[in-house]
């Protein structure tokens, strides 16, 4: 199947449902993005920093390049000029400093708050009541230059559709309370991005709003 094909089913998945397609573009050459963008895609996400600095200019400005990975905070300088949304905010630090460094260009980034949900202890993000601390901070309250749109979060790698449909609806949960408590009258905190190419379908039935799809659409990364 080729790349266009793969986005043209996906979309069509989508099409009548709230969510948006995350082209996961990390590790192919700029001729693979290339054909996703003719094929309609135009949100590509990306984990490692400088990658993706080199493939933006490659692309037409009306991309919305996503961080998907983890950021670490001396590498925020970077993507500062151009990012769209960084889906791996994680820490307090990496919030400051993606206000300080977007506050250089005059722009606004937009931050998903990432979530530990997932059984395995690699994979990184917050616990409910780190973000809940993050957000009544007076430090958070001053930042200008970023936008906090909503949460991500990655299940544990498993074919139990049980523990990762629930690893998903503990995320949707945490981002209704977030949404009540905190962001009620915010209408731009309204994503749960959640689902990759392995488990995208039950992210989709728990809520999901952006699926992060690499390797159902390009083939495994070599
Ligand atoms: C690589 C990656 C994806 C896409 O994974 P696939 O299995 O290739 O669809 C999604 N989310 C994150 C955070 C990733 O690092």
């Amino acid at each position: 199947m080729s790349v266009a094909t793969n986005i043209a089913t996906f979309e069509a998945k989508l099409a009548g449902t709230a969510a948006r397609l995350v082209v996961v573009t990390k590790t192919h050459p700029i001729e693979r993005l290339r054909e996703a963008y003719a094929a309609g895609a135009r949100i590509f996400g990306e984990n490692r920093v400088q990658e993706m600095a080199a493939k933006q200019p490659e692309l037409p400005a009306d991309v919305e390049w996503h961080q998907i990975g983890q950021l670490q905070t001396n590498k925020v300088k970077y993507l500062a000029s151009f990012v769209h949304t960084v889906e791996s905010i994680d820490s307090r630090r990496l919030l400051l400093e993606l206000d300080k460094q977007a506050a250089k260009y005059g722009r606004v980034i937009n931050g998903l708050l990432q979530f530990h949900i997932a059984q395995e202890d690699t994979k990184t993000g917050l616990t409910l009541t780190e973000a809940e601390a993050l957000l009544q901070s007076a430090e958070y309250q001053m930042l200008r230059h970023v936008r906090l749109t909503g949460v991500m979060g990655i299940a544990t790698h498993s074919p139990d559709e049980a523990l990762v449909r629930g690893e998903f609806r503990q995320l949707r949960q945490i981002f209704e309370h977030l949404k009540a408590k905190y962001f009620a009258d915010k209408e731009d905190f309204r994503e749960i991005s959640m689902g990759m190419s392995a488990d995208y379908e039950w992210a989709l039935a728990e809520g999901s709003t952006l699926i992060r799809v690499g390797s159902a659409i390009f083939g495994s990364r070599g």
